[in-house]
């Protein structure tokens, strides 16, 4: 029996995604109030004594503070009284995510893995973040979960099992956090403020974890990305990718309101449930039916269907074909993703002139078919991979990585 039948059977036998245990999550004493929305700060606030009748109008200071001016100290704001100021520090705290190492690669590329609060056998909870600067945008890959509870076969991420969902401050915060690395907040100037180039322009919902299996606080922290007064990244330059989570998917669309990336990978039900076993759960006739009915769906807000590109396995010219006639009529573009190998992974990519063909015979049939560009190689800026090499490292090792992140 191979290892993905015995997978596959495991999984069609018993309603897996509840089965693994997930890490009872200790909130730290002192909270911080970055990544929190308008309506949990209106609640902090209160629980230090600002009346009512003020809430609002603090709310929205403090919101400016810590999403447009990206304030690292309750002190900085010079627009709250200073008993205000001490209170808040009394109770809360700014405090972003642990980097606990960065890498930089060639191609500008920048990769953090970052540390959490929680704690599982001595580790502590871990998830990536990574920046991909272009010349027309910045986009900003982070995560929802730390670990995930599918086992999607060529994804490392796969392998790690869920330890926790992160919460929703926590999920908005990786935009604060990299917007302190970059140097990307609204500044102070002789002619007033004005806005730099955004570094970060765009946010993809495609680090570690499923999304939609953690809805409520993904919903919550993309609406804080989202707020025009704050963070202030448009809805239109965020997309949420799911692996096929079909109940949540038209929850995404009128709650969250983001663009839609799917995770289709395969054409037929038999292969798909080999590579992504939530098709089991959720097969392909249902989840293209969620994607027809996708909310505000239309030919300017298209959905991506991901596909990567293993060899052998999915990339034949007659997968192509069927995957024109699968998405007839759902306002698309194909995302090809070339696979990107892990240590002990059991596929390779598919070599570049199929992948060519391949995108020939979508483009023709009228889909955009970028192939996503594979960057940050040299810092293996794959999906769970800046994990996996912070774990081969050694204790001391991690230690001098930390040192460097937090000194340059
Ligand atoms: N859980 C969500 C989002 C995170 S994964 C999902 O599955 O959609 C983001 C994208 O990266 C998905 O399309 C996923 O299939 C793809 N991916 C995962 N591992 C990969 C690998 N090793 N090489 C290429 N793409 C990968
Ligand atoms: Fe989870 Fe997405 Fe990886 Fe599948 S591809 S294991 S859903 S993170």
């Amino acid at each position: 029996m191979t290892g993905a039948a015995t997978q596959a059977e495991a999984i069609a036998s018993a309603d897996f995604i509840e089965k693994r245990p997930i890490e009872r999550y200790v909130a730290p004493v002192k909270r911080s109030l970055v990544g929190y929305s308008r309506a949990a700060l209106a609640e902090a606030l209160g629980s230090v004594g600002v009346p009512e009748r003020q809430s609002r109008m603090r709310v929205q200071q403090i919101w400016h503070w810590i999403y447009v001016r990206g304030a690292q100290s309750f002190d900085a704001m010079t627009t709250l009284s200073k008993d205000l100021r001490t209170a808040l520090a009394d109770n809360f705290t700014l405090v972003r995510p642990q980097i606990a190492a960065e890498q930089i690669s060639m191609d500008g590329t920048r990769k953090w893995l970052l540390q959490l609060p929680g704690e599982i056998g001595g580790s502590p909870h871990e998830v990536e973040c990574v920046y991909i600067p272009e010349a027309d945008r910045g986009t900003l890959c982070i995560s929802s979960q730390v670990g995930c509870t599918l086992s999607c076969t060529f994804c490392h991420t796969g392998t790690q099992r869920l330890v926790r969902n992160l919460t929703a401050g926590e999920i908005a915060s990786q935009v604060v956090l990299a917007r302190d690395r970059l140097a990307d907040w609204y500044r102070e100037t002789a002619h007033g403020s004005e806005p730099e180039k955004r570094l970060v322009s765009n946010v993809v919902m495609m680090g570690m974890g499923e999304p939609l299996y953690n809805f409520e606080a993904v919903r919550d922290g993309l609406n804080v990305v989202a707020d025009g007064d704050g963070l202030s990244i448009s809805k239109r330059r965020i997309t949420l990718s799911t692996s096929g989570v079909v109940p949540n998917i038209t929850r995404a669309g009128t709650e969250i309101g983001v663009m839609l990336a799917v995770s289709l990978h395969a054409v037929t039900d038999e292969l798909r449930s080999e590579l992504v076993p939530l098709n089991r759960k959720y097969p392909l006739a249902e989840l293209l039916e969620a994607c027809r009915n996708y909310p505000g769906l239309s030919n300017a807000r298209r959905i991506t269907f991901e596909y990567v590109m293993l060899k052998g396995v999915n990339d034949s010219l007659a997968d192509a074909r069927a995957l024109v006639r699968l998405i007839k009529g759902i306002p698309a573009k194909i995302n090809l993703i070339p696979f990107n190998p892990w240590p002990g992974s059991k596929y390779e990519c598919s070599d570049w002139q199929q992948i060519e063909k391949f995108s020939e015979i979508v483009f023709d049939a009228g889909y955009a078919s970028p192939v996503r560009t594979p960057r940050g190689r040299d810092i293996l800026a794959a999906c769970g991979q800046l994990k996996s090499t912070s774990e081969k490292l050694s204790a001391r090792e991690r230690l001098a990585l930390r040192a460097m992140a937090m000194t340059d």
